[in-house]
This record gives C-alpha cells, structure tokens and sequence, in this order.
C-alpha cells in the first residue's frame, strides 16, 4: 500500500477531492505523509532553509523578539512558540542571542507547534536545556503573553486553488483519469472568502486561499491582542498572490506536484494579505511587508557577519560571505522571501519591522 493507493481509493470512492485535502494528505498523513516519514532539511534533503544557511538568520530573529519584549515591559512569564521548527537550529540560535537579555530566558516558557515526529526528536535533542513542551496545533497554544516566530511555516499549510470564471469561481481538484491522478475544475459557484478578489481578477485568472493560514493566524492574532506579544512570519510569497504557486520539490528539483505524493516537499507561495486580513479582524496590529534582506540588513546582519569573520580563517570567512549574500541579496533569498509581524495595537513594532 503507498500513499498513491489510498488517494486513489478515496477518489474512486469520494469522488474528486481539493488540492488542500490532497496536500494535507501528502505532508501530514499520519503513516506516508512527507513530514511524518522523514528530516527533508539540508544538502541530503529536498530543500535548505535560512536558520540551516546560518547562524546569523536565528539570532537576529531572536534579538528582534527580545527586544519586542522589552519593548511591552519584559512580560513574565510569557510564551515562546515557534511553528514548525524543522529541526530546532532557528530556535537554538535565537536563544543564544536572546538569552543575553537580561531576565529573558527565566521568563520563558518555549512551546513548540510541530507535526512531525522525526522532526520533534531533532528540536528535543538541540532544545533539550530549555524544556520544551510540544503541542499539535496553535489552537493548544497557552493563553498569556505569546512572542512567535514562523520560518516557512505557513507554505506548508494546505490551500485551495480557484480559477476564475464568468459566473463564479471553479476549484481545482484532483481526481482520476484511469489510474492516473489528475486535475480538473468543479463547476463555477460563488465563493465568499474571494470576493474581495472580484474587483483585482479577470476571467481565467487562478486565485489561491488557504484557509488554514486565516485560521492559524486569527488564533495567534488573538492571543497578542489580548496578552501581548508579537509575531515574526517568514516566507515566501507576497501581497494579493495570483497565479498558480503550488510546488513540488524533491533533491532539491522541481517535479509535477501529482508525481510523487508523499516523497516530495508541496508548499505555495504564501499570500500576505489574508495573514494580514486575518489579524486585523482579531484586533491585532501587522507591520508592512519588508523583503527579508531588507529586515535582516535593518537588524544589523552586516555587522554580526563582519564580528563572526574576525578573526575566523579564509574557509571559514568566505562561508560567512556566502551565506550573508545567500540571506540578503535580491537575487538569491533577498527579495523572494518576506517577513511580516504581528503586534498590539498599543505597542511598536518588532525591530526589523515599520508599519
Ligand atoms: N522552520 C524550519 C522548518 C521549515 S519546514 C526552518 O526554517 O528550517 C516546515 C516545518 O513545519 C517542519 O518542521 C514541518 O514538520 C512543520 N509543519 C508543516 N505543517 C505543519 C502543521 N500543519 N502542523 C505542525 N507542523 C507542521
């Protein structure tokens, strides 16, 4: 039996199913799924993150919240959550650099909100001083003071992708030709959540939601509005997305998202505007969308890398150049990647960040 098989089988039940119930099933499914049966981090894996190109990434992530937090008078205790921490280096770095911050690391209670059980065994072995809890979904996470970071999160969370019709809006799903998985539409129908798209679209234009970025970050919304605290989400993806942005990627190549259901890291790019959408309506404030070099050059990654290459030899230095062009530069992570944060109407936003 492979993950194929029992895709297939519920189509020829169920009927067509949406490519958020498909990609669900690919990343999460609790024997095959992507996460749950392997680490896909790093050069032996299917992709590479920031915190895994270098330190630099995780302890100015973590500088900026400290500094969130004493900017809303250094709450205690207070939450630090992190959204799939892969295997728990952003983590690890950003509490080296935070843990210098007075009163910081005693105030602390670190929550982790991780699906996968590979990926929980690597963040418990480099966390394992902080005494991590773990929960399975933000819903769990503790009412209090909640300052968060999520790196490539959110590309993760199943979405539903809309074609744009005459009279309506057509799903796509994926359902059988033979034995073959393959896409087709559903019929138009109004859908709600788009239509603040009606006005920006045009007849076959391809829209994509998830709902389950709307629903994550209402909960984390809420909690900052209510208790304090801020959110840092990195990601790739942009304001009003359009277009088709699902990709599948294994050893680090692009292949056609049915090809390998369960074998191939499937993420979209991240549409800003319904994480922003969604803290507004739970009375949270969002900061401006700023191009990852951008924030990471306005937290001072220039000057961290010049201190890390003092002293370090002609290996190790140009590694640190590489790794600060690889984060920074428009033509690399730069620009492709955004950060957005979340905070209290009433507080400043995170260091990095402008409104
Ligand atoms: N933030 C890490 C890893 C990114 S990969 C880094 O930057 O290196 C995506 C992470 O999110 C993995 O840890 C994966 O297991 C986790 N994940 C994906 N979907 C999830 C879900 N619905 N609930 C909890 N964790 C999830």
């Amino acid at each position: 039996m492979s993950l194929r098989d029992i895709i297939t089988a519920r189509i020829r039940s169920d009927g067509p199913i949406s490519i958020a119930d498909y990609m669900a099933d690919c990343l999460l499914h609790p024997t095959y799924g992507y996460y749950v049966t392997r680490d896909p981090l790093g050069a032996a894996g299917d992709f590479t993150t920031a915190p895994e190109i270098s330190q630099m990434f995780g302890e100015l992530i973590g500088l900026s919240l400290a500094q969130a937090w004493m900017d809303q008078g250094c709450p205690a205790p207070f939450t630090l959550a992190e959204l799939g921490p892969g295997r728990g280096t952003l983590m690890q770095d950003a509490l080296r650099a935070a843990s210098k911050v007075p009163g910081f690391a005693t105030a602390l209670r670190l929550v982790l909100v991780e699906a996968s059980p590979v990926l929980r065994q690597a963040q418990g072995e480099r966390l394992a001083s902080y005494d991590p809890a773990w929960i399975d979904s933000v819903a769990d996470l503790p009412e209090g003071p909640l300052f968060l970071i999520a790196n490539e999160f959110y590309d993760a969370l199943p979405l539903r992708q809309f074609h744009r019709a005459e009279d309506g809006w057509s799903e796509c799903r994926v359902g059988l030709d033979g034995d073959q998985l393959t896409l087709g539409l559903a019929g138009a129908a109004a859908q709600p959540a788009l239509d603040h798209r009606l006005e920006d679209t045009k007849p076959g234009d391809i829209v994509e939601f998830s709902p389950a970025a709307t629903s994550v970050t209402e909960t984390i919304a809420s909690r900052i509005a209510a208790h304090g605290g801020a959110a840092l989400i990195v990601d790739y993806g942009d304001w009003h997305s359009l277009g088709d942005t699902m990709q599948a990627l294994k050893d680090h190549e692009p292949r056609p998202i049915l090809d390998t259901p369960g074998e191939a890291d499937l993420t979209a790019h991240v549409d800003f505007e319904t994480i922003a959408l969604a803290a507004r309506a739970a009375g949270c404030a969002h900061s401006r969308l700023a191009p990852q070099g951008v924030f990471l050059e306005r937290l001072g990654i220039t000057q961290r890398a010049e201190a890390l290459a003092r002293g370090a030899g002609d290996k190790a230095l140009s590694e640190i150049t590489a790794a600060h062009r690889r984060l920074t530069h428009p033509a690399e992570m730069g620009n492709l990647f955004k950060v957005m944060g979340l905070f209290p109407v009433t507080a400043p936003p995170p260091p990095g960040l402008t409104v």
